[in-house]
């Protein structure tokens, strides 16, 4: 999976994460549903939001280019 796909499906997941949240005042299960959307947002960040060049981990870095070797992050 490349790069910019990772982020915005990290993105999607952290967002659906946040909108289940509040339905679960009415109904307690989807809090755990909330919960395992919002976790498994950082599965992407972890294994695909890195580097192609040096392989490191991109953190919060959201450019277009490595902080750690400047190599432009394709998309
Ligand atoms: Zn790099």
């Amino acid at each position: 999976m490349k790069v910019k796909k990772a982020r915005s499906l990290r993105n999607a997941l952290m967002v659906a994460g946040v909108i289940i949240m509040p339905s679960a005042y009415l109904y307690e299960p989807l809090f755990f549903v909330a919960l395992a959307v919002t976790f498994s947002a950082l599965i992407p960040h972890f294994l695909y939001n890195k580097c192609p060049r040096c392989k490191k981990q991109l953190g919060r870095n959201e450019g277009d280019f490595c902080q750690f070797c400047g190599q432009k992050i394709s998309d």
